[in-house]
Protein backbone atom coordinates (compact mmCIF):
# COMPACT_ATOMS: atom_id res chain seq x y z
CA UNK A 1 0.00 0.00 0.00
CA UNK A 2 1.63 2.95 -1.10
CA UNK A 3 -0.92 5.94 -1.37
CA UNK A 4 -3.63 6.70 2.07
CA UNK A 5 -6.75 8.20 0.70
CA UNK A 6 -8.44 10.68 3.25
CA UNK A 7 -11.31 7.89 3.42
CA UNK A 8 -8.97 5.40 4.75
CA UNK A 9 -7.68 7.64 7.31
CA UNK A 10 -11.10 8.33 8.50
CA UNK A 11 -12.52 5.10 8.26
CA UNK A 12 -8.90 4.23 10.39
CA UNK A 13 -9.71 6.82 13.06
CA UNK A 14 -13.35 5.23 13.25
CA UNK A 15 -12.31 1.78 13.81
CA UNK A 16 -14.04 1.22 10.19
CA UNK A 17 -11.54 -0.82 8.90
CA UNK A 18 -10.63 -4.28 8.50
CA UNK A 19 -7.40 -5.54 11.00
CA UNK A 20 -4.92 -6.02 8.43
CA UNK A 21 -5.43 -2.20 6.83
CA UNK A 22 -5.97 -0.93 9.99
CA UNK A 23 -2.95 -2.28 11.67
CA UNK A 24 -0.72 -1.24 8.14
CA UNK A 25 -2.16 2.23 8.97
CA UNK A 26 -0.90 2.59 12.21
CA UNK A 27 2.05 0.92 11.26
CA UNK A 28 2.53 3.69 8.91
CA UNK A 29 1.24 6.73 11.35
CA UNK A 30 3.70 5.72 13.62
CA UNK A 31 6.70 5.54 11.15
CA UNK A 32 5.34 9.06 9.04
CA UNK A 33 5.07 12.19 10.13
CA UNK A 34 3.37 13.67 7.14
CA UNK A 35 0.94 11.25 7.38
CA UNK A 36 0.11 11.81 11.16
CA UNK A 37 -0.37 15.66 9.89
CA UNK A 38 -3.02 15.05 7.54
CA UNK A 39 -5.07 12.93 10.01
CA UNK A 40 -4.32 15.77 12.40
CA UNK A 41 -5.82 18.06 9.63
CA UNK A 42 -8.47 15.46 8.95
CA UNK A 43 -9.50 15.49 12.50
CA UNK A 44 -10.03 19.28 12.54
CA UNK A 45 -12.04 19.79 9.28
CA UNK A 46 -14.69 17.18 10.77
CA UNK A 47 -15.38 18.87 14.10
CA UNK A 48 -18.89 18.93 13.11
CA UNK A 49 -21.67 17.07 13.83
CA UNK A 50 -22.87 15.26 17.34
CA UNK A 51 -19.82 13.53 17.41
CA UNK A 52 -16.27 14.29 16.40
CA UNK A 53 -13.84 11.74 15.51
CA UNK A 54 -11.10 12.54 17.63
CA UNK A 55 -14.30 12.24 20.04
CA UNK A 56 -14.92 9.04 18.45
CA UNK A 57 -11.26 8.32 18.78
CA UNK A 58 -10.83 9.69 22.38
CA UNK A 59 -14.02 7.26 23.53
CA UNK A 60 -12.75 3.98 21.99
CA UNK A 61 -8.92 4.78 23.47
CA UNK A 62 -7.90 3.75 19.93
CA UNK A 63 -4.49 3.10 19.08
CA UNK A 64 -3.47 3.83 23.08
CA UNK A 65 0.53 3.26 23.88
CA UNK A 66 0.13 0.66 26.99
CA UNK A 67 1.33 2.06 30.52
CA UNK A 68 4.22 0.92 30.47
CA UNK A 69 5.13 2.44 26.66
CA UNK A 70 4.29 5.35 29.12
CA UNK A 71 6.97 4.60 31.74
CA UNK A 72 9.59 4.32 28.71
CA UNK A 73 8.31 7.53 27.11
CA UNK A 74 8.80 9.63 30.41
CA UNK A 75 12.11 7.72 31.13
CA UNK A 76 13.27 9.21 27.20
CA UNK A 77 14.16 5.39 27.19
CA UNK A 78 11.14 4.74 23.97
CA UNK A 79 12.30 5.03 20.47
CA UNK A 80 12.58 7.96 18.80
CA UNK A 81 9.50 7.60 16.05
CA UNK A 82 7.78 5.60 18.08
CA UNK A 83 7.93 8.79 21.05
CA UNK A 84 6.67 11.20 17.91
CA UNK A 85 3.35 9.12 17.76
CA UNK A 86 3.19 9.05 21.26
CA UNK A 87 3.42 12.42 21.93
CA UNK A 88 1.26 13.01 18.73
CA UNK A 89 -1.48 10.98 20.64
CA UNK A 90 -0.76 13.04 23.81
CA UNK A 91 -1.00 16.62 22.41
CA UNK A 92 -3.20 16.14 18.78
CA UNK A 93 -5.81 13.26 19.60
CA UNK A 94 -5.85 14.67 23.10
CA UNK A 95 -6.16 11.37 24.95
CA UNK A 96 -7.30 12.22 28.33
CA UNK A 97 -6.46 8.47 29.65
CA UNK A 98 -2.99 8.44 28.03
CA UNK A 99 -2.77 12.09 29.89
CA UNK A 100 -3.66 10.92 33.18
CA UNK A 101 -1.11 8.11 32.64
CA UNK A 102 1.46 10.31 31.84
CA UNK A 103 1.00 12.45 34.02
CA UNK A 104 0.79 10.47 37.16
CA UNK A 105 4.01 8.51 35.92
CA UNK A 106 6.00 11.74 35.30
CA UNK A 107 5.29 12.35 38.83
CA UNK A 108 6.23 8.86 40.22
CA UNK A 109 9.62 9.56 38.00
CA UNK A 110 9.98 13.00 39.66
CA UNK A 111 9.40 11.49 43.71
CA UNK A 112 12.21 8.49 42.31
CA UNK A 113 14.32 11.41 41.48
CA UNK A 114 14.60 13.21 44.72
CA UNK A 115 15.04 9.73 46.55
CA UNK A 116 17.27 7.17 44.35
CA UNK A 117 19.55 6.87 42.11
CA UNK A 118 18.29 6.79 38.77
CA UNK A 119 18.99 2.80 38.45
CA UNK A 120 16.68 2.40 41.51
CA UNK A 121 14.38 5.04 39.72
CA UNK A 122 13.50 3.15 36.79
CA UNK A 123 13.35 -0.11 38.19
CA UNK A 124 10.57 1.22 40.65
CA UNK A 125 8.58 3.04 37.68
CA UNK A 126 8.82 -0.62 35.68
CA UNK A 127 7.26 -2.27 38.82
CA UNK A 128 4.80 0.16 38.83
CA UNK A 129 3.80 -0.23 35.46
CA UNK A 130 4.10 -3.89 35.71
CA UNK A 131 1.70 -3.93 38.62
CA UNK A 132 -1.25 -2.04 36.95
CA UNK A 133 -0.90 -4.34 33.92
CA UNK A 134 -0.59 -7.32 36.17
CA UNK A 135 -3.74 -6.00 37.81
CA UNK A 136 -5.72 -5.33 34.65
CA UNK A 137 -5.22 -8.45 33.03
CA UNK A 138 -6.14 -10.42 36.26
CA UNK A 139 -9.78 -8.15 36.04
CA UNK A 140 -10.35 -9.17 32.61
ZN1 LIG B 1 -4.59 7.14 24.71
Amino acid sequence: MNHVSDEDLIAYAQEALEASLSASIEQRLREEEPLRLRLQELLHNHDQGTMTISEIWRHEQLSCPSRSDWGLYVMQAIESQYADYMQFHLKTVGCIYCQATYDELRQLAEQYDQQDSSAARRERLFESSAIFLNSRTANE
